[in-house]
This record gives structure tokens, C-alpha cells and sequence, in this order.
């Protein structure tokens, strides 16, 4: 569990942080002493500061159909809760592009036919700071 929650406050130093925080994240990762309770506690903290530097509707995440791959089975329609996609001449699209969740990417999982895909995930460091 401590080694997931390190790796996690690592990549979070590639985000646009306040000088306070990235001083406090890089102590308690070379602090070989800092257990699970300290890592989470950091990971909460950073998580009260998280901020979208922009409006969701400017946020270049959703998913996109490739129909060459679709055959139209709807797992993703059923499946997505924020009701993203709808159903046109029995086949999916993406309705409701902003509704998507930001950074989620379950449909993809679930789509039998790897027809839907994503922004990369790297690029997202664009959108957030904690600050
Ligand atoms: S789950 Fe995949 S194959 Fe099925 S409708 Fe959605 S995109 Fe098409
Ligand atoms: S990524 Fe999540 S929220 Fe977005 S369309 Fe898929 S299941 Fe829905």
C-alpha cells in the first residue's frame, strides 16, 4: 500500500504545485521513515488542493468510437453511468461529451472490441494544479 501511495506523490510533482505542498510531498518521499499513515495523509491533503485550471467544457476528455471496430453490441451505452453515450441506427455515440468523468476510462475496459479510446492520460498534467 506505501509503495502504491509513493509512486502516486511521485507522479503528482509533474503537476503545477504551490512551492508549500511540493516542499512537504518531497519530504515525505526521501523520508525512508514515512509509513503508510504519512503518505496517505499527504496524498488527502494534496487531494483538498486539486483545482481544474480550466472549465470541464474545455477539457479535451471523452471517449471516441472507432466504428471500424464497433459491431454496435452497446456494453458501453449500458454501461457508462453519466449516460455519455446514446444509441443512433444502432450504433453508440458520444452524446455527452462533458459528462465524461475526468481521467475515468472504464468503458474502454469493458468494450469487447478495443473500438473506444481516449485522450493519453499524461497530457491531463495540463488541466490540474493543487494549489
Ligand atoms: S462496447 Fe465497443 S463494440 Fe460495443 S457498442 Fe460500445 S464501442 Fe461498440
Ligand atoms: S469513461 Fe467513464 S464516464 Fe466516461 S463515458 Fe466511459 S464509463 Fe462513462
Amino acid at each position: 500500500m506505501s509503495e502504491r501511495y509513493r509512486i502516486k506523490l511521485k507522479r503528482l510533482l509533474n503537476y503545477e504545485m504551490s512551492d508549500k505542498l511540493r516542499d512537504e510531498v518531497t519530504r515525505i518521499l526521501s523520508d525512508e521513515k514515512a509509513g503508510p499513515d504519512d503518505l496517505m495523509a499527504i496524498c488527502k491533503k494534496l487531494s483538498a488542493h486539486k483545482k481544474l485550471v480550466k472549465p470541464r467544457a474545455e477539457i479535451d476528455w471523452n471517449p471516441t468510437i472507432d466504428y471500424s471496430k464497433c459491431n454496435g453490441c452497446q456494453i458501453c451505452v449500458h454501461f457508462c453511468p453519466k449516460n455519455v453515450y446514446a444509441v443512433t441506427d444502432q450504433k453508440p455515440v458520444v452524446k455527452s461529451p462533458t459528462s465524461c468523468v475526468l481521467l475515468c476510462s472504464r468503458c474502454m475496459q469493458k468494450c469487447p472490441n478495443k473500438a473506444i479510446r481516449f485522450p493519453d492520460k499524461a497530457d491531463y498534467v495540463q488541466y490540474i494544479s493543487y494549489r
